[in-house]
């Protein structure tokens, strides 16, 4: 008898299983459009040119080592990720007004923050949009929030933001909840805030003494273009708020196994961040320790080094706009063959991902097709091609007919 004899099974992680059915399948049409990872237009997975010669460049560096990193992680990588959310211009880098820390992804950097607002903060509140990236409740509650609540963000009636529940939704929380907000490129909706309607949500914030944390995961895949993309995280820095970011380099380097993350740390009081540091640091000491180089050493490489900065630009826009064409000629394909119902959605939405509203039924469908997604309809755009989208619309058809 093993000590192990009542583990039951957890039910199964459905991104990464729809990675193995996809895998496992030898129908030659198999579509895996589930897993948030860009390909191209030959279905591969992309190593950045830009990556691949400042691999060249490190392997060739003999000043370099397998030392521990600093617990807070690689100091010039936290200044140039800080910089590249921010734009190195703003007024919070120049009040010392930030700190950061590497973290094992943008997951990690999630958990770290948690970490530090459930152990140092006595937070215990924490607000997801519905619906949301699957893994923010569960990296919340691990972290010991007992306490997840949603706030109203998708509208199926509209297929866009339900911007006034949200306000609602946001206007009844306690003081000091945490309220997750996506940065850029709402995961899983392709939805995000206006302007103006995330003037009015940093206004509710502020005004109900709410702690926003912010989810920046997919900087340049929206619009192709980083500052751009960065608009929301700068604003909310701009406000005079206590604030973390959560920002990954998984998606828009490519480094999805490198787990590659920065926790950036906004204080409205520069002096504070002193203290802060030393918190972050015993949170980080007992989770990992140390972070990892490799990921953290590449992305310094291009950041620091202007020739490779503009060449990963060019990189970002290459990603971007592959995504935009499917959505494209997803849309082209859905009108051409009359599918009942509107699909401009679909290139109305932005990022990686399309919320088709899609029913778990038709989602069934499309799986008995060799078409892999999940099972709330999001698809993730980078699974398609010129070669696969007329298949993966014929079968949207059939499954909605
Ligand atoms: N937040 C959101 C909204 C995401 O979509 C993802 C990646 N799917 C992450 C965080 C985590 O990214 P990473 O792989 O860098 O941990």
């Amino acid at each position: 008898d093993s000590v192990f004899k009542n583990v039951d099974s957890a039910p199964p992680i459905q991104v990464f299983q729809l990675t193995k059915l996809f895998t496992d399948s030898t129908d030659p049409k198999k579509v895996n459009l589930g897993v948030g990872a860009y390909r191209t237009e030959e279905g591969k997975p992309w190593v950045l040119p830009v990556v691949h010669t400042a691999e060249l460049q490190m392997a060739n560096d003999l000043t370099l080592n397998h030392e521990y990193l600093p617990v807070a992680g690689l100091p010039d990588f936290r200044i140039a990720a800080t910089q590249l959310l921010l734009g190195s211009n703003h007024t919070v880098i120049a009040e010392n007004k930030v700190e950061s820390f590497q973290a094992l992804g943008g997951t990690g950097a999630l958990r770290l923050g948690a970490a530090f607002l459930k152990n140092v903060m006595n937070f215990n509140v924490v607000y997801v949009s519905d619906p949301t990236w699957e893994n923010h409740k569960g990296v919340f509650q691990a972290a010991g929030f007992s306490d997840v609540r949603l706030y109203r963000y998708w509208d199926s009636e509209s297929r866009g933001l339900n911007f006034r529940g949200m306000c609602e939704d946001l206007s009844n929380a306690p003081e000091n909840a945490v309220i997750i907000l996506h940065g850029v490129a709402h995961n899983p909706t392709g939805i995000d805030p206006t302007k103006e309607q995330w003037e009015a949500i940093a206004n509710i914030c502020k005004e109900k003494k709410l702690f926003v944390f912010l989810d920046c995961a997919y900087q340049g895949f929206a619009s192709g273009n980083l500052d751009e993309d960065g608009w929301a995280s700068r604003y909310f820095a701009d406000q005079d708020l206590d604030l973390f970011v959560a920002q990954s380099f998984s998606k828009n380097f490519g480094l999805y196994n490198e787990r590659t993350g920065n926790l950036v740390v906004i204080s409205r009081d520069p002096k504070k961040l002193t203290e802060v540091r030393s918190q972050m640091e015993i949170q980080i000491r007992i989770m990992w320790s140390n972070p990892p180089n490799h990921g953290a050493r590449i992305v310094t490489t291009v950041l620091k080094n202007s020739a490779y900065f503009e060449e990963w630009k060019g990189q970002i826009l290459i990603m971007a706009d592959r995504i935009k064409k499917m959505r494209q000629e997803l849309l082209d394909n859905l009108k051409k063959l009359g599918t009942p119902g509107n699909w401009d959605h679909i290139t109305k939405q932005i990022g990686m991902f399309s919320y088709t509203g899609l029913t778990e039924k038709q989602v069934e469908y499309l799986k008995s097709k060799s078409i892999y997604l999940l099972s709330s309809g999001r698809i993730s755009m980078c699974g398609l091609t010129s070669k696969n989208v007329e298949y993966v619309a014929k079968t949207i058809d059939e499954a909605i007919r």
